[in-house]
């Protein structure tokens, strides 16, 4: 079996045997090519990975609100071998106003701290959706 039809299948693995009611919904919409993230209506929290509920009120009262099509590289590392990742990939945080740093996979090259990256959206094998971030020329 190759690398990526692994990666696709312990993905498909992980949201049926380890999800919740929310990592089923975050999938759901990337399968749509959507980048939702849940917000608190109680607070104003807004919350990366999803959760069922506020991490710091614990409010179930959550609306799901598109994450901003934007950000900049506040880290990042080429990941030799990881679950939904494979070398040459690079893994890393992305800083979102308003939202916070999200793990992703970025693309792009001569990639630096700072940099301006957009989000996108990758197929891997199982026929699941995910997020990235590319640096466009
Ligand atoms: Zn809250």
């Amino acid at each position: 079996m190759d690398i990526r039809q692994v990666i696709g299948r312990a993905t498909k693995e992980g949201i049926k045997h380890y999800g919740d009611s929310a990592a089923e919904k975050f999938y759901s919409f990337l399968q749509n090519r959507e980048f939702k993230i849940p917000k608190c209506q109680s607070c104003g929290v807004i919350q990366f990975p999803p959760r069922r509920f506020c991490p710091l009120c614990y409010s179930e009262n959550l609306v799901w609100v598109d994450v901003p099509k934007s950000g900049r590289i506040y880290s990042f590392t080429n990941q030799k071998r990881a679950l939904r990742f494979t070398y040459p990939d690079v893994i890393g945080f992305v800083e979102i106003e308003g939202v916070g740093r999200i793990l992703t996979k970025i693309e792009g090259e001569d990639l630096k701290i700072g940099d301006k990256v957009e989000l996108d959206f990758v197929e891997v094998d199982g026929g699941i959706i995910l997020h990235k971030f590319v640096k466009r020329k």
